[in-house]
């Protein structure tokens, strides 16, 4: 698949995210943020949900821990504008409250969705419900962060979130670790495949 049928394709894919209402979100959220970023991504960063300032300007990670990331990003040698950043869950959650069960399980199909068409090489999870969503199992992301692992062809990368790094200042500094790191992994990664 060539880019213009991969952009064309996520088109498609985040026209059907704008219309779902599988689980009820967006009766509350004031829009659904689906996600930004290059239809081709290597590299795609998968957070938890839409906090207030991306549910008021239906993009992802534009609050404080946005601004986090992308100055944490640059750590890993990445411009945000060349990866593609998301989250589990594409509607606000009332109160910033954490996903259930079911709000994961309805929003599921649009991540596949979106990964299937992006093809990303490495997906970094942003924070325990990223990981747990993507790695498919209850995990402490304090002792799963900076542990990829590959799953099928994609290298998984679990991290803090920002929003916990912007809290605890220790975290800071272990994510920050985590990132320089990344961009180790990223070189051993990207650089085999392009072999
Ligand atoms: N936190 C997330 O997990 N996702 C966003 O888009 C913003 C904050």
């Amino acid at each position: 698949m060539g880019f213009s049928d991969r952009q064309e394709e996520l088109a498609r894919v985040h026209a059907e995210i704008l219309r779902c209402d599988a689980c009820g979100l967006c009766r509350s959220a004031a829009q659904h943020v689906p996600g930004e970023g290059p239809a081709d991504a290597a590299i795609m960063f998968v957070g938890e949900a839409p906090g207030a300032e991306e549910d008021r300007q239906g993009r992802p990670f534009v609050g404080t821990s946005g601004a986090l990331l992308t100055r944490l990003l640059t750590l890993a040698g990445l411009d945000r504008r060349d990866v593609f950043i998301t989250s589990v869950i594409k509607c606000r959650p009332p109160g910033n409250r954490e996903p259930t069960a079911a709000e994961l399980a309805a929003c599921r199909v649009h991540l596949c969705a979106q990964m299937a068409v992006i093809r990303p090489k490495v997906v970094c999870t942003l924070g325990r419900i990223a990981a747990q969503a993507l790695l498919g199992r209850p995990l402490s992301i304090s002792k799963e962060h900076g542990r990829s692992r590959r799953i099928g062809e994609v290298l998984y990368a679990p991290l803090y979130h920002p929003a916990a790094a912007l809290h605890q200042q220790r975290l800071r500094a272990t994510l920050e670790a985590d990132m320089v790191r990344l961009r180790e992994i990223l070189a051993a990664e990207l650089g085999k495949q392009a072999e």
